[in-house]
């Protein structure tokens, strides 16, 4: 299934969205996610698996600090196993909002649990372990690739658990001292916020980009096809053009010119067409024109084959495959057609239908570009012996080779 891509407009807008606004149009958003999960995700269990060994190796300090049972406790007994549990269970399938949680829930226990050993170690200790815990807070904020009201959620979690905990576990004389250390370390949390959010913003305007890209490079696509469908298409009649006819003529002589294969060429002319112009008008001739053209273009025999309106009231044909005999049957299934399509002719005092003179040629492909061209000369001037021979008639080239036939086909 294609899918439907966003219009350039609702592109352009988002582009133009205030740079305080990070959440796009609902359809975007949704698209954004879609493209980014799997690399969020793998850059979160990334982050998680370094939070592991942070946290393990940072037993050693509490070790140096004397709190080694209080830090195995901690770290080994329920950071590592939330980090390990939100490694295995982080999974680009799961909705946003689990993802937040199987990420940030790890990774608030393990900012917590600094500030936690700090506290009941006391003393100088909790100084120092809550400065470590805020330049942990400033490097989650800076480097971990949560959504910003995930990381804003976590930021307020974390603040809020560890001025509960210094509430709860500090001595009395030191809780004064901590709290301002607390409250240094959650301005330096509110702060670094909007690196995350500048994160999520850039990755917003990296797949914007992308999409106006895309989008551009499909409309660059379409307007090609229609300038290339303009330059090879007859306005008048939609059928193939000169420019058309004649590449495909040479395409077609240029083929496998081992295979020496048979193609032949119909000059078809309408007869009498300035009479019926001049008696019916510029635009009924254009009617006329156009009906002509749709009998040759839905005449069977000719389904194969390229129909192309060179200018004027001259059409040619090229008909891949065709040797002398199937080209003359071809080019008298279309006069034929247009005859018993029975257009009243205007211009004659006897109720005369419209008709049309044809020229045919064939030849085998030889690899020879000018080949294809000497084999539409022909065909023409076949036409002009089915002119002279007295119009609504089928000549055929005198010079084809290996061709059957050699008189032309005179009307009835
Ligand atoms: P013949 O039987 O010998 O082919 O005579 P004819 O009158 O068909 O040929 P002639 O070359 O004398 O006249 C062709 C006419 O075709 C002249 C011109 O008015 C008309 N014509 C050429 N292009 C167009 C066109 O795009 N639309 C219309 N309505 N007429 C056109
Ligand atoms: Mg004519
Ligand atoms: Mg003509």
């Amino acid at each position: 299934m294609i899918e439907q891509l966003p219009s350039a407009e609702t592109v352009e807008a988002a582009l133009l969205r205030p740079r305080h606004r990070l959440r796009m149009d609902a359809g975007l958003e949704a698209r954004f996610d879609r493209s980014t999960v799997r690399a969020r995700t793998t850059r979160l269990r990334h982050f998680l698996a370094f939070a592991l060994c942070a946290d393990i190796l940072a037993i050693a300090l509490d070790t140096w600090h004397g709190a080694l049972p209080l830090g195995v406790a901690v770290r080994l007994g329920v950071v590592a196993p939330a980090l390990l549990v939100g490694m295995l269970l982080l999974k680009s399938d799961r909705p946003s909002w689990q993802q937040g949680l199987l990420a940030g829930v790890p990774v608030l226990c393990g900012l917590v649990s600094i500030s936690l050993i700090g506290l009941l170690l006391g003393g100088r200790y909790a100084e120092l372990y809550l400065s470590a815990a805020g330049m942990a807070a400033f490097f989650v904020n800076a480097a971990m690739p949560l959504r910003f009201s995930h990381a804003v959620v976590l930021a307020g979690a974390n603040v809020t658990a560890t001025f509960a905990f210094a509430v709860m576990v500090s001595a009395p004389g030191d809780l004064v001292e901590i709290l301002a250390t607390l409250g240094f370390n959650a301005i330096v949390i509110v702060l670094t916020l909007p690196m995350n959010f500048g994160r999520e913003r850039g990755n917003r305007e990296v797949f914007l980009h992308g999409m106006r890209e895309t989008l551009q490079g499909r409309a660059l696509a379409r307007a090609n096809a229609e300038l290339m469908r303009l330059a090879t298409t007859d306005p008048l009649t939609g059928l193939a053009n000169r420019r058309a006819f004649d590449a495909r003529l040479e395409r077609v002589a240029l083929t496998a010119p081992q295979d020496r294969a048979w193609f032949g060429v119909l000059m078809v002319d309408i007869d009498h067409f300035k009479a019926f112009n001049d008696s019916a008008g510029h635009s009924a001739g254009d009617e006329c024109l156009r009906a002509v053209a749709g009998t040759l273009a839905a005449e069977p025999s000719v389904t194969d084959g390229t129909v192309a309106r060179l200018g004027g009231e001259e059409f040619a044909i090229l008909l891949p495959g065709a040797d002398g005999d199937a080209i003359l049957v071809a080019g008298e299934a279309i006069r034929r057609a247009v005859e018993w399509q029975a257009i009243q002719h205007p211009g004659f005092a006897d109720r005369r239908h419209v008709t049309v003179s044809v020229g045919a040629s064939a030849t085998r492909a030889d690899g020879n570009a000018a080949t294809g061209s000497r084999t539409l000369k022909r065909a023409d001037e076949a036409l002009y012996a089915a002119k002279a021979s007295g119009r609504n008639a089928v000549s055929l080239a005198r010079d084809i080779v290996e061709a059957a036939p050699a008189a032309a086909i005179a009307a009835a």
